[in-house]
């Protein structure tokens, strides 16, 4: 390529509108819009041709009987009336991007929610926010089946998911003593709880039975336990039924299945829907957070974006603006499985009927295919829909659609959606966002293996990988090995900043600490090799090749030229 062509094309400005990724500035070509906080697009992807507008009324054009500040409960009551409550305050702390009044001012609109239920408040619970002006967050599931779990190991996939970074959780338990699994998960979780309630509503009885009286009972018992936010599905209307019946897959919503059948056997409208001033009122009474379910979501990429779906979305808004009437914060649950290029759409549609409430997404898998996979293809569809709206992303595990998931389930799950979730954030621009990756770029290219694995998401993995086949920390891996380590050889050119960063460089080869007995277990987990081939690759590189006092490799340029250290390696790290 000659300096000429270089006038064939035009790099966008330096950060366009953009104005930062990291604290300290951006690369060429970031296409976000600008932050627009305090308005319906903050952190939002430019729109392509043809998407809806975002909604011209908030959650302040639903406040028609104002309480007096001495009855408000819930935060958007808080809101309302300008006060910055404890919990605004510790979300403030928790994005350090925004202020507390910030936080104030988009719960107030209602593009923001703090899960916190107030008996929740009394235990362990570290307020959080989801909404799109906040970075975006991921939800983990669990809880015990008919089949499989208990209370012991709920709360061990709990303490798994908060390691792995779950800013919420919900108890899905449809199994054992669903009641003081809920009890022990709210005790012991400094994350929001939610739950679908309807799930315990039919344990002892069919659903056909379910009467409003006993609704109401089970919601305010769950509130008194502390659940911080309640999926209901109330959306699902009698009228849209009709247009499920192409879909290839019907309703697979579990309580929108079970709300269907209810309401196909009393030929009435959806009970919830019905009842929905009496469930906002216990919501409002322990400032319980919606998340109003989407019963008709697609279950298959044929049945995405259906007529069925969209109804239900269009009802999902008015209810939205009745729970604003009553005080009660909301989010929006949406799909599900849908092809990759609908995604913008249906994320653009949503911040339209339901007037920027923050949108709560389970996935969406981009792909039906891949049973075993899906937590790879749901976060591919995952991270689209954060980056063009969504502002919570629900995990799908690799036992999505095939099993309980256990709690090493529950740690890919949330690695995969942290990955969605951080790429998406660093896409749109919020500020600080990018310096985590810039700063292990930079220990990268100092080969400084040691940062390089403090900083990664997951440390344990990062070592144990490299260490599988070359357990000394000098200046190449078992990738390329010496000659071929283009980082090694970047760094020692002279022309390029790359690996030179004074608090990067470190001083000398050293010897890993090898596979620590957690680091063995975690290799034995990936299913790829067995404990006795792990323990030989572990300890291969220092056994076969030697080492000299200071643990440098007998490979290392120290001691040999390249060729001699390609030598040593062809005869015995390869082998
Ligand atoms: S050997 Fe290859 S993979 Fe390893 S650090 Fe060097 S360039 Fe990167």
């Amino acid at each position: 390529m000659t300096a000429q062509d270089s006038s064939s094309w035009t790099l966008p400005l330096l950060g366009g509108l953009n104005p930062s990724t990291s604290k300290a500035g951006t690369n060429p070509g970031s296409f976000a819009m600008a932050p627009d906080i305090g308005g319906p697009r903050a952190f939002a992807s430019p729109d392509t041709p043809g998407m809806p507008e975002p909604s011209g009324r908030t959650a302040w054009d639903f406040n028609p009987a104002p309480r007096p500040l001495e009855e408000c409960v819930t935060q958007l009551e808080f809101a309302r009336h300008g006060v910055v409550t404890p919990e605004m305050e510790r979300v403030a702390e928790r994005e350090p991007h925004l202020s507390a009044e910030q936080v104030r001012d988009e719960v107030a609109a209602g593009r923001m929610v703090i899960p916190a239920n107030r008996r929740h408040l009394a235990h362990k619970l570290d307020p959080m926010c989801i909404g799109r002006a906040s970075r975006t967050k991921i939800n983990a599931n669990m809880g015990a089946s008919p089949i499989s779990s208990g209370t012991s190991e709920e709360l061990e996939k709990l303490q798994w998911a908060l390691r792995w970074g779950a800013d919420t959780i919900m108890d899905l338990s449809t199994g054992g003593d669903i009641d003081a699994c809920r009890s022990a998960l709210i005790q012991e979780s400094t994350a929001p709880i939610g739950t679908v309630p309807i799930y315990s509503m039919i344990l002892d009885c069919k659903i056909e039975d379910l009467t409003a009286e006993m609704v109401l009972a089970n919601l305010e018992h769950q509130a008194q336990q502390g659940v911080d936010y309640f999926t209901i599905h109330a959306g699902v209307r009698r009228a849209h039924l009709p247009w499920v019946k192409d879909r290839l897959i019907g309703i697979v919503s579990r309580g929108g299945s079970l709300l269907a059948k209810w309401m196909i056997h009393h030929g009435r409208d959806n009970l919830m829907y019905e009842i929905w001033d009496d469930i906002c009122d216990i919501c409002r009474k322990y400032d319980v957070t919606f998340s109003i379910g989407d019963g008709l979501r697609p279950g298959g990429l044929a049945d995405a974006s259906d007529q069925a779906q969209l109804a239900e979305l269009a009802t999902l808004g008015e209810l939205t603006e009745r729970a604003w009437a009553k005080g009660v914060q909301v989010m929006i649950e949406g799909p599900g499985h849908m092809s990759f290029d609908q995604i913008e759409y249906n994320m653009k549609v949503e911040r339209t009927l339901c007037h920027g409430a923050p949108f709560y997404v389970l996935g969406p898998l981009v792909t039906d295919v891949f049973p075993g996979y899906d937590h790879i293809t749901s976060c591919i569809g995952a991270t689209a829909a954060a980056y063009h709206g969504a502002s919570m992303l629900c995990y799908v595990t690799p036992k999505e659609h095939l099993g309980l998931p256990k709690a090493e389930d529950v740690k890919q799950g949330c690695i995969a959606y942290k990955i969605a979730a951080h790429a998406a954030d660093v896409a749109l621009g919020i500020p600080g966002t990018r310096d985590w990756d810039d700063e292990l770029t930079k220990a990268r290219a100092a080969l400084n293996w040691q940062k390089h694995f403090d900083l990664a998401f997951d440390t344990d993995t990062a070592r144990a990988f490299h260490d599988e086949d070359l357990d000394v920390d000098t200046d190449f891996c078992a990738m390329c090995g010496h000659d071929w380590c283009s980082v090694r050889i970047s760094k020692e050119i002279v022309e390029f900043t790359s690996g030179k960063e004074e608090e990067f460089a470190w001083d000398s080869p050293k010897i890993s600490e090898a596979l620590t007995p957690e680091q063995r277990e975690i290799l034995e987990k990936r299913g790829v090799l067995t404990p006795a081939e792990v323990h030989r690759l572990a300890t291969k590189t220092r056994v076969s090749v030697g080492t000299d006092d200071d643990g440098k490799a007998t490979c290392h340029s120290d001691h040999v030229d390249s060729p001699h250290a390609h030598q040593i390696q062809a005869e015995h790290v390869t082998d």
